[in-house]
């Protein structure tokens, strides 16, 4: 063995048991007690401190162009800052390229990440173009190895816009070629109109973002696509659920056995809208969908409880303070987005396991083994057992950090959990058997880690 973690606490979605962990190469080989090590063994003592599979944040944005600027994290910055987070694994995205297309909008973007990347990724393709190629080149991606597409109910000014035709034969094909389909549903007319309607307001500032985009945009977008997935019997995956009415859609079409996954992020969980009535701070929470009400969060902690949302995910999509700075009180102008994959597992095992919301096990199912069965990663990824990817983190169970955008690795220059005292942060991440994070520090390379072929798997 080249590495043994001794006398840890193991945490799985399943079973919490106090054993070590042996590693060689990439791989976990052994989970038992009182292992040996050989005097060129690494042991790291994890005595008292948990050790979990690594994070899986499946919903990232690095290095991608927003208009005429880039998100300010790239593919080395966001996933150094993912592993010194507890993330071993992200799925980003990329875009079908309209002409040429979606296979090589794929390998481009492998192309910026290989270099970079301190973990192991995938990607999503968007479909942002339906004609008489699509289902041939969904085969290629698919055989290529994503499984997995992404369409946007809006964003048709951005030429990114699905129509609910093109939704109706992804969702078929899903079904059909064992893929999924990830949607951003929310309502792109009644959003346009609003808009305008509250554009109109003088000094409305970022609030304006807030009130353009009430729930009932989510829940109309979400209840017609369930439909849509309901009729072509499709795999559904709705991408970062802010609302109630959400949970309580995807709740009800999960009983009546539609296939449907939601996933939610921490800043839906966590604020409400208000903060965009601070003149100062609030405009940089603007996201997309934007944070909803106290109401909201509360039904989605208890949609993870529940299990109707499964998957915790980041939509990390990271904008400096000067790149924010450029809606100059136009709300309309925000870049959309805020960092969150750094934070990601401490946030949810403060307000969730620490707040006594749901157990151990259940932290681990939606900030890893969820995330990697609905994507095609496990047992690969998203657990402890022999044979998995050494893909470990390790971190004390009550050790509290203040959060300062200061110390975190990510490049972004603030942070929305600014100043939280929060648990969680690892002491060690593993990324396939090599330390990549010790004590906190990054230890890391650039170029360490690796595109991951996905399979549909349920
Ligand atoms: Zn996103």
């Amino acid at each position: 063995m080249d590495l043994i973690i001794k006398n840890g606490i193991i945490v799985t979605d399943r079973k919490i048991i106090k054993s070590d962990v042996g590693v060689k190469g990439e791989k976990i080989v052994s989970i038992t007690k009182n292992l040996k090590p050989k005097s060129e063994t690494e042991v790291i003592d994890a005595t008292g401190k948990y050790v979990i599979p690594g994070g899986i944040d499946v919903h990232t944005h690095f290095q991608l162009p927003v208009n005429d600027t880039i998100t300010s994290d790239d593919f080395y910055t966001g996933t150094k800052s993912a592993a010194c987070g507890g993330v071993t694994t992200i799925i980003d995205f990329a875009t079908q390229d309209k002409k040429r297309g979606m296979l090589y909008g794929i390998k481009r973007r492998i192309e910026e990440a290989n270099k970079k990347v301190c973990i192991d990724y995938s990607l999503h393709c968007v479909i942002v173009d339906w004609n008489d190629s699509t289902e041939a080149e969904m085969r290629e991606v698919i055989k290529f190895g994503i499984p997995t597409f992404k369409m946007f109910m809006i964003y048709e000014e951005r030429g990114l816009q699905s129509d609910d035709a093109m939704l109706f034969r992804a969702l078929e094909l899903s079904r059909k070629l064992d893929a999924r389909i990830m949607v951003h549903a929310e309502s792109d007319n009644i959003i346009n109109l609003l808009i305008k309607r509250y554009s109109k307001i003088k000094g409305i500032g970022a609030y304006g973002h807030a009130l353009s985009r009430p729930n009932y945009v989510e829940e109309e977008a979400i209840q017609r696509v369930i439909k849509w997935a309901e009729i072509m019997k499709g795999r559904l995956y709705i991408v970062h659920m802010s609302t109630g009415e959400g949970a309580d859609l995807v709740k009800n079409a999960r009983a009546k056995g539609i296939d449907v996954v939601a996933e939610t992020c921490p800043q839906y969980l966590l604020f409400t809208d208000d903060i965009f009535k601070d003149k100062k701070i609030g405009h940089l929470y603007a996201t997309c969908p934007q944070i909803k009400k106290k109401k909201d969060n509360v039904r989605l902690w208890k949609g993870l409880v529940d299990g109707e949302v499964s998957v915790v995910a980041t939509d990390t999509c990271t904008f400096t303070k000067e790149q924010k700075a450029r809606w100059k009180g136009n709300f309309t102008k925000i870049p959309f987005g805020m960092p969150g994959v750094e934070t990601m597992i401490p946030v949810i095992y403060t307000f969730g396991v620490l707040k006594k919301k749901f157990s151990l096990n259940c932290f681990v199912s939606l900030i890893s083994t969820n995330p990697a069965k609905v994507m095609g990663l496990y047992p690969r990824k998203g657990t402890i057992t022999i044979g998995s990817d050494a893909d470990l983190v390790i971190f004390e169970p009550t050790r509290k950090i203040k959060v300062d955008y200061k110390k975190l690795a990510t490049h972004c220059d603030w942070s929305p959990y600014q100043g939280m005292e929060l648990a969680g942060f690892p002491d060690i991440t593993i990324s396939r058997g090599r330390v990549v994070v010790k004590n906190g520090e990054f230890v890391g390379e650039a170029g360490w880690g690796k595109f991951l072929k996905r399979k549909h798997s349920n």
